[in-house]
């Protein structure tokens, strides 16, 4: 591209930027009155939320050749939904991703998800995870709802201690740490409980696999205003057209039928400077100049796919350091409603994380009549209840029910359901999680560019968002805008990569 290319290119960029789509459509017209056009093809592999966002991106810088290539038949990614439910009782409920974590505080940053949702008219309900709570153990019911909000004053101090550490430069180490350091060491059934609620029931892993300084950064972020968060506000999508809605009528804005390949399985990307060939499981071939790849860190550490060549070290030592981790609902519908009225319900197991969280879809604002309860497990308890048979897991359920409820004949449940993230090949689990022994470094390895032609995106490359749908939102953006200009100045080295990620003090033996 020339200069003078570039130049106008750019001044048309900066005095449409704002109108937003309107940049878009205005740099496609002014490319026919003889503005150059960037010639080089894109395949993004992987058409969920960073896929379709680095894609409206590549639109909105004028570049038009690419293609989605997706496994599923549909967009999303894991924004996919399952109707559950006796004959004449059915309702759509949400695999995956259910809440907008974090809306907007006043006129704070917005959540782009929250903008989507709005956009579009995605139906929403705040969900009261704090206020609407009912407890139990395995006598019944019992209120600990002191210990309840003791724990969550414990996860606020667990999160000001990190940021502490980050001040004085002092190395990251696990939240169990950085829990005992605070003073607060769980000791019954209660009180693990509670910490699961604040801790594992986001993360999807316990203390002592998750990182005390990203773990509360990935908090505030978020949810802390004062740190440039959203706000605490969890907006629940209760939409019987799925919370998927909000990305797919997105696409559907300015994705041409041409630009997307469904049923369309990777199993090989060839790579080398000079462009990308990816290998479909049908035996297809499909060539590009670059490649966006915005599979899962665990569809990465699978081996799902195999890159030719072998990814080199420092990528594989990114990919393979984080953690792909599991949560999952298990969905229960009743004829007659026996449970709690609360949004909300705690059971403290003698087993910590044992079917812990339960949720009460069966209220006025959520799905009245519906007579749905879901549970949440996490962690190495969801990577148990995959092995086990769906009968199996509904036996331990209403085990657990009978428990909650010792006067309640418990009933069948008239429906029963619950997703396998763990062992589904295109995930390999729900969202990423960052151990203590994972630093920066390795982060900006996971999102480096290989030879100049692969690029990555997804919710794990997000530094302060990784694992929630507004992180792989800002990484399409973000990777398809970098991707874009590296495109319009004839090719570039992109994300840059750390060679090795070294210990600054040494270990002396
Ligand atoms: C159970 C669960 C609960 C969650 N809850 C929330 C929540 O409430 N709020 C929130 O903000 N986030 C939540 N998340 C996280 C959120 O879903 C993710 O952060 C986000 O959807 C990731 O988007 P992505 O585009 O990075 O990846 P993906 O959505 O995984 O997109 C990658 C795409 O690649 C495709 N693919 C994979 N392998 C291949 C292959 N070999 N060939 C072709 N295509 C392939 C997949 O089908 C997929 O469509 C949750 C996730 C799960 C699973």
């Amino acid at each position: 591209m020339s200069l003078r290319g570039l130049l106008s290119w750019c001044s048309i960029g900066t005095l449409l930027l704002q109108n937003g789509h309107v940049y878009a459509r205005s740099v496609l017209a002014d490319r026919a009155v003889g503005v150059p056009v960037a010639n080089a093809s894109v395949l993004i592999l992987g058409g969920g939320v960073a896929g379709v966002i680095a894609a409206r991106t590549l639109y909105e810088q004028g570049i038009t050749d690419f293609m989605i290539v997706e496994a599923r038949d549909e967009l999303g990614g894991r924004l996919q939904t399952e109707t559950i439910g006796a004959p004449g009782n059915e309702w759509v409920v949400e695999r995956g991703p259910n809440w907008v974590q974090g809306t907007q505080t006043g006129n704070g940053p917005e959540n782009p998800i929250w903008a989507l949702v709005k956009k579009h008219g995605v139906k929403t309900q705040y969900n009261d995870w704090y206020d609407s709570m009912t407890t139990y153990d395995e006598s019944g019911y019992v209120n600990y709802t002191d210990t309840f909000n003791e724990s969550g004053d414990g996860y606020d101090t667990l999160t000001v201690a990190a940021g502490a550490r980050v001040a004085k430069k002092l190395v990251d180490m696990t939240a169990r740490t950085g829990y005992s350091l605070i003073g607060a060491k769980p000791q019954t059934p209660a009180d693990k409980a509670c910490e699961y609620y604040q801790f594992d029931w986001e993360y999807a892993q316990t203390p002592e696999e998750s990182s005390w300084i990203a773990s509360s950064w990935g908090n505030n972020f978020t949810y802390d205003p004062d740190d440039g968060g959203f706000g605490d506000d969890n907006q629940m999508s209760i939409d019987q057209r799925g919370f998927k809605y909000f990305i797919q009528a997105e696409a559907a804005e300015f994705l041409q039928p041409e630009q997307v390949k469904y049923n369309a399985t990777v199993t090989k990307i060839a790579y080398s400077s000079d462009g990308v060939d990816v290998t479909l499981a049908s035996g297809e071939v499909l060539s590009a100049d670059y490649v966006l790849c915005t599979f899962s860190v665990g569809v990465l550490q699978n081996d799902d796919v195999t890159f030719d060549p072998p990814l080199p070290a420092w990528k594989q030592e990114a990919i393979q350091g984080i953690v792909m981790a599991t949560y999952t609902k298990i969905f229960l519908q009743f004829e007659e409603d026996f449970w709690f009225d609360t949004q909300m319900g705690l059971y403290a197991d003698t087993t910590r994380g044992r079917y812990p969280v339960w949720q009460n879809m069966n209220l006025t604002d959520f799905f009245p009549g519906s007579g749905v309860v879901f549970v949440t497990v996490t962690g190495e308890y969801s990577v148990r209840v995959e092995a086990l048979s769906d009968e199996e897991v509904k036996e331990e359920v209403l085990g657990v029910l009978k428990l909650m409820y010792p006067n309640v004949t418990i009933p069948e449940p008239t429906a029963f359901y619950f997703p396998r993230w763990h062992t589904n090949p295109l995930f390999r689990g729900s969202y990423s999680n960052w151990p203590s022994s994972f630093f920066n470094g390795h982060h900006e390895n996971l999102r480096a560019t290989v030879n100049q032609r692969l690029w990555f995106a997804g919710e794990a490359t997000s530094l302060k968002y990784f694992g929630f749908l507004h992180g792989a939102y800002f990484e399409g953006l973000d990777v398809g805008t970098t991707l874009a200009n590296c495109i319009w100045a004839g090719g570039c080295a992109g994300m840059a990569h750390v060679p090795e990620v070294t210990n600054a003090y040494p270990y002396k033996v």
